[in-house]
């Protein structure tokens, strides 16, 4: 096992006498030694050095993929003293399967990920090389920003910024199993998160700890009818740890994916096929970003073909010697196999992205080719497809299953109910995607950071972030299959759009959670400010529409008749934009092109000022049903006093939800029940508020008879 001290932080060791732990390991529970008799934080390194020490941190995090980054910085961000325990450095960063990042929805992730001044957008912007918005012929507010990323440059630069984060520790090593003490009275679940045991029996103390283990517990891989244990093709799998989050009492699922073959670059004829070339100008995932590291002309293309029939026949015809497809474990309904498709949408004819996995890589990435046939006929199949007539397959595609955990188990804030104090992020919580693991890793992160520190949870809401809507619906309805963002799942999608992710998100990062810089809370305050300036001043520059016909000719403006218009109302016309208004009205306009991202933004928010307004009416009435808690600790089971069917105390026992807001969107949970709900709420506050007035009154009432008493 390697230890890497790469922030040079001081490390804190604790001694181990005096301490309360039960672990469970293998075969059942190991109560030992004694009783915790100090607050582990508060010991440190002694004179005594016979003693056994044993390293001890704020916040551990289990894993070095997506969302175990994001988790480490997040929490090392906050000022928690972190270690991130991963199998292999050289990892870190790994993407597992597809070369790009973003996308329709997902892209909006990664925005609120930059908005909490997370990894992810900013790695992107250093290893992109083919930058493309998708959907741009929609509007702004579901454009997906997207990227091909160059594998090897991403995992380096990933590396380069995990290494060098201040308060981060690094280490190598596999994770088998938790050490638990006894909860905290104030709190719910049956035992508290202390440490974790690793493979060589070494044991790590901490006062929070996040699991974000991917594909990892119990992975199985899968490629024709045969079967190995591993977390991913070439890493090992995650029994250990998987057995004991079982026995702790966790209800684990089973899910499955698969990845595509990988082509060699120089077998395939790119000649015939259709060429698609990135956007020029790029625009970058991060918001501190003005460009990517890469000019467009530089950037690399992809490339377009499509299945056919004799791939359908070569999927029907070998279905006994393909177990994965066989196996009723579920599979994502975005990103399916070739041979779900096949088996789904018969007679149909699929598209093939070819995409480079890297600036000087020799392997394409048939994107939309995930299969698990038995090798052989994996190149059967990709060498009847156009282009591909000559190619060569050098790695083959292959099927994973593993253990998740139902996430209706975890809390708004990632914590999880049965244990406190240990987290869940990423793929663990039936996710898929860098994206989506990206975007609870910063969360879990940042509320581990906060736990320790007693500090309120960082919770985002539907109404505030697609983050808000990810874990909402992972949390309320949890998933019975590999679940991927969308922009149709967020109800509120003109108001979180991929251009304010910063003013929705940053200055409650910095503020509620520390988890922002200096220089990106100002640069949100400067953006933020200079929209509103912006704003105001286009809202009070009026004239006829005559007159604005006049002086940008170019618009669609009608000259018929003539109405009062204000800037910002021309700006709505689809061809104008804050070039073409300054030009028109140079004094006081002509400042606001200067920066390219605060024109464009003007002309986003003009675009939705209307519908903004009954959106935003909306979203407090969504608002109010969340500011209604629902008490944590109640048994819906065996509650009285309130009618509730058998079916809905079982639905509302299994998510536990927090809010009304997040009782009525746990599907068979009646409108009726919700009233219900609403009236045992609300008498449970009256009730609880008259009990917390009666010593006042008790004590103004003591001090009168006092106050009488003296003068008498
Ligand atoms: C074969 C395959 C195909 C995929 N196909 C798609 C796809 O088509 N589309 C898509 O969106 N996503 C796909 N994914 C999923 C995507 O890779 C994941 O969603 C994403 O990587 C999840 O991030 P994560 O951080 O949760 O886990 P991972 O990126 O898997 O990282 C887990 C990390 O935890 C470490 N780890 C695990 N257990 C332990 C332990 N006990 N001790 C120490 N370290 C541990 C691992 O070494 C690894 O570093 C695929 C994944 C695989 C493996």
């Amino acid at each position: 096992m390697k230890l890497k001290n790469v922030a040079g932080t001081e490390r804190t060791r604790i001694r181990v006498t005096d301490l309360a732990m039960f672990c469970i390991r293998g075969g059942g529970c190991r109560v030992a030694a004694s009783l915790i008799k100090q607050h582990l934080a508060s010991v440190r390194f002694g004179g005594d050095s016979a003693a056994p020490w044993t390293p001890h941190f704020d916040v551990v995090v289990i894993g070095g993929g997506h969302a175990g980054t994001e988790a480490a910085a997040a929490a090392a961000r906050c000022g928690s003293r972190t270690l991130l325990l991963t199998h292999r450095v050289d990892t870190i960063g790994q993407m597992s399967c597809n070369p790009s990042f973003g996308g329709i929805g997902k892209g909006h992730l990664m925005r609120e990920v930059d908005a909490l001044d997370g990894l992810c957008s900013r790695i992107c912007d250093q290893s992109g090389i083919h930058y493309k918005v998708l959907n741009r012929r929609k509007g702004p507010a579901v454009w997906g920003l997207r990227a091909q990323i160059d594998r090897k440059l991403y995992k380096q630069n990933m590396q380069k910024e995990i290494l060098n984060t201040p308060l981060l520790t690094v280490q190598e090593g596999a994770v088998e199993d938790l050490i638990l003490t006894e909860p905290e009275p104030e709190h719910t679940g049956k035992y508290r998160v202390s440490g974790v045991v690793l493979a060589d029996g070494s044991t790590v103390y901490a006062e929070s700890v996040v699991l974000t283990t991917g594909t990892f517990l119990r992975g199985m891989i899968v490629i024709g009818l045969e079967m190995h244990p591993a977390g991913r093709l070439g890493d090992q799998p995650s029994i250990g740890l998987a057995q004991t989050l079982e026995k702790l009492g966790f209800v684990v699922g089973r899910l499955k994916t698969g990845t595509p073959p990988r082509i060699a670059k120089e077998s395939v004829n790119f000649s015939i096929l259709n060429k698609q070339t990135p956007d020029n100008p790029s625009i970058p995932f991060s918001f501190i970003n003005q460009t990517v590291w890469i000019k467009p002309e530089d950037q690399l293309p992809c490339y377009l073909t499509h299945t056919n029939p004799r791939v359908d026949e070569i999927v029907l015809e070998n279905l006994h010697l393909n177990c994965h497809v066989k196996e009723t474990t579920r599979g994502p309904r975005y990103c399916p196999s070739i041979e779900s498709k096949v088996l789904r949408f018969p007679n149909r004819v699929h598209q093939v992205w070819l995409e480079p996995e890297g600036m000087d890589s020799d392997l394409i990435y048939p994107q939309g080719l995930s299969v698990t046939l038995p090798a052989e006929l994996q190149e059967k199949m990709i060498t009847c497809i156009r282009g591909l007539e000559n190619a060569k397959m050098i790695q083959p595609g292959y099927g994973v299953q593993y253990d998740y955990m139902d996430p209706r188990q975890i809390s708004p804030s990632l914590e999880t109910r049965l244990v406190q104090r240990l987290f869940f992020a990423g793929q663990i919580n039936g996710t898929t995607g860098y994206e989506e693991a990206a975007a609870q890793g910063v969360i879990a992160g940042i509320n581990a950071s906060l736990r320790v520190r007693h500090k309120p949870p960082f919770v985002i809401s539907r109404t505030e972030g697609y983050i808000g809507v990810l874990i909402d619906d992972l949390t309320t309805l949890g998933t019975n299959e590999p679940y991927r963002m969308f922009t149709s799942r967020a109800e509120f999608r003109l108001s979180l759009r991929p251009d304010n992710a910063d003013s929705r998100l940053t200055f409650r990062g910095y503020k509620e959670a520390g988890c922002v810089s200096q220089q990106r809370y100002e640069r949100a305050s400067w953006m933020k400010s200079s929209l509103e300036e912006g704003i105001s001043m286009l809202k009070s520059i009026e004239f006829l529409s005559t007159k604005w016909k006049n002086l940008i000719p170019e618009s669609s403006i009608s000259s018929g008749k003539s109405l009062p218009l204000r800037a910002l109302d021309v700006l709505k016309y689809e061809e104008v934009d804050m070039e073409l208004l300054a030009r028109a009205v140079p004094e006081p306009l002509k400042k606001y092109t200067q920066c390219r991202e605060l024109a464009e933004r003007l002309k986003i928010e003009a675009t939705y000022e209307s519908v903004l307004f009954h959106q935003q009416q909306e979203i407090k009435e969504v608002q109010r049903d969340e500011a209604l808690q629902l008490p944590k600790d109640l048994d819906y089971l065996t509650l009285k006093d309130i009618s509730l069917s058998y079916e809905v105390r079982e639905k509302l026992h299994l998510s536990r939800p927090q809010t009304i807001g997040a009782a009525s969107r746990i599907p068979g949970v009646t409108a009726a029940a919700i009233v219900n709900l609403l009236r045992f709420v609300k008498t449970t506050q009256q009730r609880q508020a008259a009990m917390n007035r009666v010593p006042k009154i008790d004590q103004q009432l003591r001090d009168t008879d006092r106050l009488e008493e003296s003068q008498l």
